[in-house]
């Protein structure tokens, strides 16, 4: 069943990227860090992460459309009416946290997966987890890192390391370049020693498994809700 949400916040943020805020709907339901909610459009309902931690009094999304998706379009369409509030079901998804790991972690993000990956580090923020936490942002241009002072900021702590990674040539970028799954690979040797969790899309999610599988890396220490929405065929 449908859950309704009053709508507190819809603007855009940066760079096409749309920020919805929800109240927390009635009858309440916890989340954990790392789970997602399906908003419901029509006669359809599309799957978003849920960008903030659990124990806030709202609910936070980023929603950036797709090109040349009929989908996408209603979705936005949808949105641009600037509804007072929408319905929902969450929590959802298999790939969260709710204890801390005892080893530490990897958290790697392609694009909008950021959203996802944003939860579970502000949530490792908040139980001030002492472990270790390195969080790499896979994107096309360096246009679309919209939370990257929020990170840099944030990574200030000397258990904390931020890599935005930009596969796209361009000048103005002086950062990491490539695919953000090989700059993982050659940053941290040790990949098994760590949780890693991956949010994007099926081929960004599997081809970032087979890089490291590639060289010994153990897939039960991978996490990403691809694996069951779009699990590979064996
Ligand atoms: C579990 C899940 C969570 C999602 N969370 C978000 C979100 O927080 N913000 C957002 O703008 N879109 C998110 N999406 C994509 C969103 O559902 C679609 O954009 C939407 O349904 C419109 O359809 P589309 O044709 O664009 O979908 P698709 O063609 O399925 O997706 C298009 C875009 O969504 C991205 N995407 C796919 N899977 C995920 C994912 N797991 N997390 C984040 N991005 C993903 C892709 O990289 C691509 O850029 C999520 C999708 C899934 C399955």
């Amino acid at each position: 069943m449908g859950l309704a949400c009053q709508v507190l916040v819809n603007a855009a943020l940066q760079n096409g990227v749309r920020r919805l805020v929800l109240s927390l709907p009635e009858p309440l339901s916890a989340f954990s860090a790392g789970q997602y909610l399906s908003l419901t459009v029509g006669e359809k309902a599309f799957p978003f992460s849920i960008a903030n931690a659990p124990g806030a009094d709202h609910l936070e999304l980023h929603i950036k459309a797709t090109e040349n998706s009929a989908d996408s379009a209603l979705v936005e369409q949808f949105l641009d009416g600037h509804p007072s509030s929408v319905t929902i079901a969450y929590p959802l998804g298999n790939c969260f946290l709710n204890q801390l790991p005892e080893q530490p972690v990897i958290l790697i993000a392609a694009a909008t997966g950021i959203t996802q990956i944003k939860s579970l580090f502000d949530w490792l923020i908040t139980q001030q987890y002492a472990q270790k936490v390195h969080l790499y942002w896979g994107v096309v241009t360096p246009e679309e890192l919209y939370l990257d002072d929020y990170f840099k900021t944030a990574a200030a702590g000397p258990n904390i390391t931020y890599t935005p990674v930009v596969s796209r040539d361009d000048t103005n970028w002086l950062g990491r370049t490539g695919l953000v799954g090989e700059a993982v690979q050659h940053d941290l040797k040790n990949l098994n020693d760590h949780l890693i969790f991956v949010s994007g899309s099926p081929g960004m999610v599997y081809g970032t498994l087979d890089l490291f599988t590639a060289t010994g890396f153990d897939a039960k220490n991978m996490r990403s809700d691809v694996f069951d929405y779009a699990p590979r065929a064996l």
